[in-house]
């Protein structure tokens, strides 16, 4: 039942009774928001990648708005071109998911090629459009759709390449750009989203980037799974270990990040 959740109204979700999956993403998603005071005004710029992580976090932002938090106007950003970091469905499926959530999606454009394909300035070059639009339409905050495992695969590649103990962080202001950045599913696994997202129905496997799918982070991805096969709180155990000693050195960053 592909796309099920683009064909629905968002008077339609609030009628639904969530499933016990959608209560626990719901509330992990409100405890972040909470305990970073994360969100604190609206409109909000949801930087849209296409792919299950940003649509599920659209989807519960949607969802949550002016319940218990901010009644928030929401802009949908989503930078088009040849390629995405990851997987993601088609912009008509993307513009059909925000217009049902009744979300206005601004489509900005990369014009990378396969010949100047690089993760460093490709990424910086993203980042730029849609801090740009974001400020351009009077968004203090942007949410990006970096989940857990997002966090600890960064931990890994800091740790194991730069010696350094430190990952995102849930909210970072960028105090050069006047803008914060947050990340609404800090605590949620990649794993929930997943299974939230087949449920329903947004999720589909195609990666467009050739550089992104040979990326260390898929190698640090793997290492993760390793250790998590081996040490089963893995995961919760790096992700404590985080948030007691890690480095919040990006709060000092003058420039714009590679996140
Ligand atoms: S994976 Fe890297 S090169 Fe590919 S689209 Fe994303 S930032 Fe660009």
């Amino acid at each position: 039942m592909p796309y099920s959740i683009a064909m629905e109204t968002i008077k339609s979700i609030e009628k639904q009774t969530p499933t016990k999956l959608e209560k626990k993403l719901e509330s992990l998603i409100r405890k972040a928001l909470y305990d970073f005071q994360i969100i604190k005004s609206s409109p909000l710029a949801i930087a849209l990648s296409g792919g299950k992580d940003s649509l599920t976090m659209l989807y519960f932002l949607k969802k949550i708005s002016g319940k218990g938090f901010l009644d928030l106007k929401i802009h949908a950003l989503y930078v088009d071109g040849q390629f995405s970091c990851g997987p993601s469905i088609s912009k008509n499926h993307i513009s059909n998911f925000c217009k049902q959530l009744d979300v206005p999606l601004h489509v900005l454009e990369s014009k990378r090629t396969l010949e100047n394909l690089e993760c460093y300035s490709c990424s910086r070059e993203r980042r730029s459009l849609i801090f740009n639009k974001a400020k351009e339409l009077g968004c203090k905050e942007i949410a990006f759709g970096h989940h857990k495992d997002d966090v600890l695969e960064t931990l890994l590649l800091n740790l194991l390449h730069k010696g350094e103990f430190a990952s995102q962080l849930a909210k970072v202001p960028m105090h050069d750009y006047g803008i914060t950045i947050i990340r609404p599913l800090y605590y949620v696994l990649e794993s929930e989203i997943l299974e939230f997202a087949k449920q329903k129905g947004f999720f589909r496997l195609t990666c467009q980037c050739p550089i992104g799918a040979k990326s260390k982070r898929l190698d640090a991805k793997r290492l993760l799974k390793i250790l998590s096969e081996e040490f089963p709180n893995t995961k919760t155990n790096l992700f404590h270990a985080l948030k007691e000693y890690g480095s919040d050195k990006s709060l000092r960053k003058k420039s714009l990040p590679i996140i």
